[in-house]
């Protein structure tokens, strides 16, 4: 029986843009791991990943939206290759389009209050035909896409057959909350008058706000971001103030099976026998290939989305002072967003060959590359609910340079501390001043200090942010609304889950369809070479396109579609 079930957006590796994919693709198998059956639901896009599986349709319904009468059907994938039941909600007209918020030109989807509401009764619907004993024991709801789940079970007649089961809310990002006006209101389903009022903020329709006062319990990803969302969430402050008890903030934790520097396929040189120097003296080489830097000098990179909450605008001018003044470092970022920013980078990577350079782009090889060949990975965030490049950049032996902000604050304290805990550089204010000066303390860090840096990626690359740690929080979270989410049997390899899982999925498939899954492996895409905006140089760039290829990429959607900043409201 499937204890927690996880609705949200995306799940990578089938549909990602930024963290909520990486979350909600890991906490239902660590769950699944240690026994407790989680499974995630998703809708289906038209998407690579989703397109290269096979899929076995569990149930099939239709529900009303607005007079509007939707057919959909939920699919399973058939060869259970996460380590968990992943779950598809196939609507036709919604959701078969190449992008998750936005389509390939980059302008968000038009119809997003209509694809969301009915993604979410379409959801209830089918929860409704599980026999009430095999009902998941925890609706896990992630985000804005799938924050009036709590409220729909409560107060909509049709669902509240599901009311019984305990419901949490996750915020991934307070920023982005799904208001709507009232104008738009008889899309949602029919609900109880007297609950009109759970679903105003501020005079319009306003999800997170709703979910936040109807879920049972409400988590943010740090605890830092708990106490920020308090003293600023756009307009939520006093309501998180009111419900304060029921709030829980939980870092993140992240896959180490995908992010491990000895196996990660995406990376060119795997970690072995304990080499670190080795590890990120080949890595970086390889990047510096790339890009035609000199390996001589520190290499400080950025990735991440290129919007103002990432606070990557401060970036273009802290890099030029240092590359004005001398210093020796050159610099790098990945990362695809505002047209402002983009057109900044590529300038500068024209401007400045051989010490900065760009690749106005989403993609998740080199990602990886990055963060196993960079010296510092820099992330001057206005918020950061918690961030995940800060510890997938430790794992890889990468020291992190962070504003104090957020989940930032949580996993990096500065290494100027007292304690000698110290993991990374961190900076308070958001101005160029502070980031330069941080970027210097690097620097200086780097040339002058090199057993410093050996003790810190030693120090940094133990670091355990894996999930094991961080689901006996979950797990807490859950008993306390009275969920009772236990192991019903020990832990296990990834090989025994999947057998498990392979016998839910047995249990919840019609007979008519039992047999019809076959196994297809997916497709390999060919290899991307990485394109940075200048070309180092003829020779270098034939080189590297030829022989230093990065790994086939693992993005699962059409880079063209992510360009755009990732949710909108
Ligand atoms: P957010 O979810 O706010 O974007 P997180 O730090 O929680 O930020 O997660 C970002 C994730 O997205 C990381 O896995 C990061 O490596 C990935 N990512 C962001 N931009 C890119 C990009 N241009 N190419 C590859 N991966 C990216």
């Amino acid at each position: 029986m499937i204890q927690v079930l996880h609705i949200s957006a995306e799940c990578y590796p089938a549909a990602k843009t930024g963290g909520l994919a990486d979350v909600v693709g890991s906490l239902p198998k660590y769950f699944t791991k240690a026994g407790m059956l989680s499974a995630a639901v998703i809708p289906k896009y038209a998407l690579k990943w989703i397109a290269n599986h096979d899929w076995v349709t569990v149930y099939s319904g239709s529900v009303w939206v607005n007079w509007r009468q939707y057919r959909f059907s939920v699919q399973q994938e058939a060869g259970n290759t996460l380590g968990f039941p992943l779950f598809v909600v196939d609507i036709p007209g919604l959701y078969d389009r190449p992008g998750i918020y936005n389509d390939p030109s980059g302008a968000p989807y038009g119809d997003e209050i209509e694809r969301y509401i009915t993604f979410q009764q379409a959801v209830l619907d089918w929860l409704l035909s599980f026999p009430w004993q095999q009902r998941p024991k925890v609706l896990h709801c992630h985000d804005h896409h799938t924050a009036l789940i709590p409220w729909m079970v409560k107060y909509c007649p049709a669902y509240q057959q599901l009311a019984p089961i305990p419901t949490v809310f996750t915020i991934h990002n307070g920023q982005y909350q799904g208001a709507f006006g009232w104008n738009n209101g008889n899309i949602l389903p029919p609900y109880e008058a007297g609950a009109r009022w759970l679903l105003e903020w501020s005079g319009i329709i306003n999800p997170m706000a709703t979910a936040i006062r109807t879920a049972w319990a409400v988590t943010t990803v740090s605890e830092t971001y708990l106490y920020e969302l308090h003293q600023n969430s756009m307009g939520l402050e006093q309501l998180f103030r009111d419900e304060w008890r029921k709030q829980w903030g939980i870092i993140n934790g992240i896959d180490a099976d995908v992010w491990d520097p000895a196996t990660d396929p995406m990376i060119r040189h795997p970690f072995k026998n304990g080499d670190i120097e080795t590890f990120k003296k080949k890595n970086k080489e390889a990047l510096c290939e790339w890009f035609g830097f000199p390996a001589d000098v520190p290499l400080i990179s950025f990735i991440g989305r290129m919007v103002g909450e990432k606070g990557v605008d401060l970036l273009p001018d802290t890099f030029r002072r240092l590359i004005y003044d001398g210093t020796k470092a050159c610099f790098l970022v990945l990362g695809t967003g505002e047209p402002w920013t983009q057109n900044q980078f590529r300038s500068m990577a024209h401007q400045f060959p051989g010490r900065f350079n760009a690749v106005i782009d989403y993609n998740e090889a080199l990602s990886h590359q990055i963060y196993a060949g960079s010296d510092f990975l820099v992330m001057p965030s206005r918020v950061e609910p918690c961030g995940l490049n800060q510890m997938y950049a430790m794992r890889y032996g990468t020291i992190p340079i962070v504003r104090t902000v957020g989940g930032l604050k949580d996993t990096v304290p500065d290494i100027g501390e007292p304690n000698g805990e110290g993991r990374g550089i961190r900076f308070d204010q958001f101005s160029v001043e502070d980031a330069v000066h941080a970027l210097y303390r690097a620097v200086g860090l780097w040339h002058n200090d090199p057993g410093i840096v050996a003790v810190l990626r030693q120090r940094i690359m133990a670091v355990d942010f894996s999930w094991e740690q961080t689901i006996g929080r979950y797990r807490s979270v859950y008993n306390s609304i009275g969920a009772h989410v236990e192991p019903d049997r020990p832990e296990m390899p990834v090989d025994q889950a999947n057998k498990m899982v392979e016998k839910a999925r047995h249990a919840l498939q019609p007979d008519t369809e039992a047999g019809a899954a076959k196994k297809k492996t997916a497709k390999k895409t060919p290899p991307p070479a990485p394109q940075p905006v200048a070309k180092p140089s003829k020779v270098t760039v034939k080189k590297a396109l030829k022989e230093e290829k990065p790994p086939p990429a693992a993005n699962p959607e059409p880079k063209s579609a992510i360009k755009a900043k990732k949710k909108k409201t």
